[in-house]
């Protein structure tokens, strides 16, 4: 069965246009043409008490770009954070749960990112989470993705990351997002499209 489509949902949008990610983060490669698949990862972090919720950061990454960040990963970095993954999801039994078992019924997407994809912690228990997901031109696909992850389990793949890996990722970040030093405790980039 070919993914489901959906419009891109506006948690996803970039936050100073307020509409879908126009082009690749790093290469500038045009995304709403459809030319080439891409992910979307934004960091939220919510303040306990306040019903106030504020993105962090927002990219889009077009998938050369991503593939090429992705290797930049250690071997090792590579290998601890899937088993962990691997140890913690069941991508398929999560994909057959969200996906309506007949096509009558229409996708709801944000069913994909009320719960921490690892942890099963629910959104609003998170005081910071990230959401990825995967899009081809205008429309997002629904497989396994989208996802949210929460904080601790960011910091649970963080420490699965060499040293190496973690300068590669800080590089990245030093290199494409404006952000203040307190903020980037949890900006490891893209860890696990
Ligand atoms: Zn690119």
């Amino acid at each position: 069965m070919p993914p489901e489509r959906v419009p891109i949902p506006p948690t996803f949008y970039a936050d100073d246009t307020d509409a879908p990610f126009d082009e690749c983060m790093v290469c500038d490669q045009p995304l709403r043409d459809g030319s080439v698949d891409y992910v979307i990862e934004k960091g939220f972090r919510s303040y306990e008490g306040y019903d106030v919720e504020e993105t962090v950061f927002g990219y889009a990454l077009c998938m050369p770009c991503h593939a090429t960040l992705s290797n930049s990963f250690s071997d090792a970095s590579a290998q601890r954070c899937s088993s962990f993954l691997n140890e913690h999801m069941d991508l398929p039994e999560r994909t057959a749960a969200l996906l309506p078992s007949t096509e009558d019924v229409s996708v709801d997407p944000s069913d994909w990112t009320q719960q921490c994809v690892v942890y099963g912690t629910p959104k609003k228990d998170l005081e910071e989470y990230q959401l990825l997901a995967h899009c081809r031109g205008e429309k997002m696909l629904v497989t396994h993705l989208p996802l949210m992850i929460g904080g601790p389990a960011i910091e649970a793949l963080v420490e699965r990351l060499s040293n190496e890996t973690l300068d590669e990722l800080g590089g990245f970040r030093d290199e494409h997002f404006g952000v203040p030093p307190e903020l980037q405790q949890n900006l490891q980039g893209p860890v696990l499209a």
